[in-house]
């Protein structure tokens, strides 16, 4: 495994690659790996010549300093993860590489809609910083292939509307999420859940499939359904919903009736004692 620190080794080792008429993958993740990272870059592994994961904990996508200081690290076990898995590059750059100009005086990426929905509107500054580190991303890794995880759904529709709107030749996959015994999807926040606060957040997912079994049934009472699922999690104790919405999944719009749709999510996100996480089911 050819593991990179700096921008410039990493593009003459890639440009080689290239030459060689190969083809890249690239899996962007802050670390702390889990089995839903793992199935990002497997899905990699099997599409393309040569996978490069990222680990880079993106200050800029933070908009809660603390959440920032707090997100967990761990580059030697995730070194040891990656290693198992025959993922050929891993590219772990500090701030200062990708941040020459200063975190501070980052560009900024208005969003437009989707900054005003669901996470856009929740964490002002978050899809700005995540498009910043993206665009930086496409172009040092120029791949063919980019990974994404269906967990973070309103990540998957900036991420196509950054290739779009950039002109970035490549195509984007999203992968399902994983999720653990219980349900509840794997996330590296996880991590900060105590033991009883992990079986509380399992009721989230419970939620989520409640609403989806609602909407199967009546595909026009989405406000039903949704009312149904708060009632539901406010028994709980320990879980303050911020959002939980029925969206289509094209342009993230609210939707009254899941009829005539390409594809419907239910998305959630919501504090599990101190810890802010979001989950989604596709109806
Ligand atoms: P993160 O490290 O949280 O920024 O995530 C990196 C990538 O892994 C993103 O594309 C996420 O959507 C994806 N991911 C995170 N958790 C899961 C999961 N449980 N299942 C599938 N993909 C995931």
């Amino acid at each position: 495994m050819h593991i990179f620190k700096t921008i410039q080794p990493l593009k003459k080792f890639l440009t080689k690659a290239v030459a060689r008429n190969k083809t890249v993958g690239l899996v962007p993740t802050m670390g702390t790996l889990h089995e839903g990272h793992l199935a990002l870059v497997n899905k990699s592994l099997e599409d393309n010549d040569i996978s490069v994961c990222s680990i880079y904990v993106n200050p800029t996508q933070f908009n809660n300093p603390q959440d920032l200081e707090k997100y967990p690290r761990n580059l030697a076990s995730d070194l040891a993860m990656l290693e198992k898995t025959q993922c050929q590059v891993v590219f772990c750059p500090s701030d200062e590489e990708m941040y020459p100009e200063g975190k501070e005086n980052s560009l900024t990426i208005n969003m437009g809609y989707l900054n005003t929905v669901l996470e856009g509107k929740y964490r002002p500054g978050h899809f700005s910083g995540v498009g910043v580190v993206l665009s930086k991303l496409f172009h040092i890794v120029n791949p063919d292939r980019v990974y994404f995880g269906q967990k973070d759904l309103q990540q998957v529709a900036v991420v196509q509307n950054l290739i779009h709107n950039l002109f970035f030749d490549l195509q984007l996959i999203r992968v399902p999420t994983v999720r653990n015994e219980s349900g509840l999807a794997l996330s590296s926040r996880n991590n900060r859940l105590s033991e009883s606060d992990k079986i509380t957040a399992t009721a989230l997912y419970r939620a989520l499939m409640m609403i989806k079994e609602e909407l199967q049934k009546k595909p026009a009472q989405v406000v039903a359904a949704q009312q149904k699922g708060l009632r539901f999690l406010e028994n709980e104790g320990n879980i303050k919903v911020e959002y939980l919405e029925i969206i289509d999944t094209e342009k993230f719009g609210i939707v009254s009736d899941t009829r005539n749709h390409q594809e419907i999510a239910i998305c959630i996100a919501a504090y599990v004692g101190e810890v802010r996480l979001i989950d989604n089911v596709l109806l």
